[in-house]
């Protein structure tokens, strides 16, 4: 495949093709197991692929009004019949009658929160349907910041703090618990989920599963997953939703960026036009290496260079890679797997450009649907 009709960098490119690969596989599951996935946006909100995306996935979930109203306006617009589902940690006053409105399904965090806005919601849209999300308290999350079940989370509602009222009410309950990992987590959570909340299942309609489940990863157990859901599915009468986002967007596309400079300061440091800090925010939170095309370990081959951005941050260090061939400046540098969790997430830190969002078409062309300029900087300040 190339890029080579692109003129511009940096830039994201989602491949057409990658993307449906992934949902075609997320669709299996939901034929098989009978579970419906929706998208969250959270890590992947390309609206521009809604239109695909819609063929296959049942919704989208959202965390507040703004993901909720992306979910509404350009999802649904392609599938009438798709889901919104709205959870945030705490909902606000100001924005709750506009989720109501826009919202098939409201999650609330605690409940607090559900006695606070469920009739002013119901008021505004009866058929919403109701869910608490639980914090089963078990997770084997690979990394703290990602562990919604830690020590003294703000994320979900333990026994100790399920309040057997908030049964009149809901319809469903939520829990999202795992990061990026196989089914044999998500079994682990499911057992201590059911020893603490299954005596409370009986008349709800749903159990959301949350996201975290690498489906789309080589070596991901799918049919595990498709027997534990048809399995659960059957053993309380109840629909089972997954919520992926990561595994929507997994390994769909990259983030091509050009040397902009290259020098020798005890090692040979190239300097490109997009950013870690910036633009690849989880190689540094995470933190993790992304792959470079054509590129090895350090040292492995022969030129090695360490990869910095394009701002004033001393770490906003990509990683150390190595070529077969010097670097020259105005090459073209194109890092793997850099769709999701990435624009969501990125910043205009230091004035520096928003990468062009881009789409390789199945036929070979390659749109670009977004260019941003000068004033998405200007205008987030004042
Ligand atoms: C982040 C999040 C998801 C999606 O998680 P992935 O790891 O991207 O699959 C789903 N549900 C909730 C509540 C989340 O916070």
């Amino acid at each position: 495949m190339s890029y080579e009709s692109l003129n511009k960098t940096p830039c994201y490119i989602c491949e057409e093709e990658l993307l449906e690969n992934n949902l075609k596989l997320l669709n299996y599951v939901q034929q098989e197991s009978g579970a419906k996935i929706i998208l969250a946006l959270k890590g992947f909100a390309m609206w521009s692929t809604f239109e695909l995306v819609s063929k296959y996935l049942k919704g989208c979930t959202s965390s507040g009004l703004h993901e909720a109203r992306l979910a509404r306006e350009e999802f649904c617009k392609f599938n009438p019949h798709a889901e919104v589902h709205t959870y945030s940690p705490a909902f606000k006053d100001e924005d709750i009658e506009e989720i109501a409105k826009i919202s098939d399904h409201i999650v609330f965090n605690s409940p607090n929160q559900l006695f606070k806005y469920k009739d002013s919601v119901k008021k505004i849209n009866p058929h919403a349907e109701f869910s608490l999300r639980i914090n089963p308290e078990v997770s084997s999350s690979p990394k703290d910041i990602y562990n919604p079940c830690g020590i003294y989370s703000r994320l979900g509602t333990t026994l100790a703090n399920f309040d057997e009222e908030v049964l009149k009410h809901i319809d469903g309950l939520n829990f999202h618990a795992l990061c990026e990992q196989n089914v044999d987590a998500l079994e682990e959570v499911l057992v201590a989920f059911e020893e603490k909340f299954s005596k409370y299942f009986k008349g709800l309609k749903y159990i959301n599963f949350g996201g975290g489940h690498h489906i789309t990863k080589k070596g991901y157990d799918v049919e595990k997953l498709i027997r534990l859901v048809k399995e659960f599915k059957a053993k309380y009468n109840v629909d089972v939703y997954l919520e992926p986002g990561e595994a929507v967007g997994w390994k769909t596309g990259v983030l091509v960026s050009t040397v902009l400079d290259v020098f020798h300061n005890g090692m040979n440091v190239a300097i490109l036009d997009t950013s870690a800090e910036a633009h690849m925010p989880d190689t540094l939170a995470m933190p993790y290496r992304a792959d470079v095309r054509g590129s090895g370990e350090a040292g492995e081959k022969k030129y090695t260079y360490r990869f910095g951005g394009n701002t004033c941050l001393a770490g906003d260090i990509m990683g150390d890679y190595s070529f077969d061939e010097p670097l020259k400046i105005g090459d073209r540098i194109i890092f793997e797997d850099q769709i999701h969790y990435t624009f969501v997430k990125n910043t205009t830190f230091n004035g520096i450009a928003l990468p062009s969002l881009a789409i390789l078409r199945k036929d070979g062309t390659l749109d670009v649907v977004k260019e941003f300029g000068y004033e998405a900087y200007r205008n987030r300040l004042s």
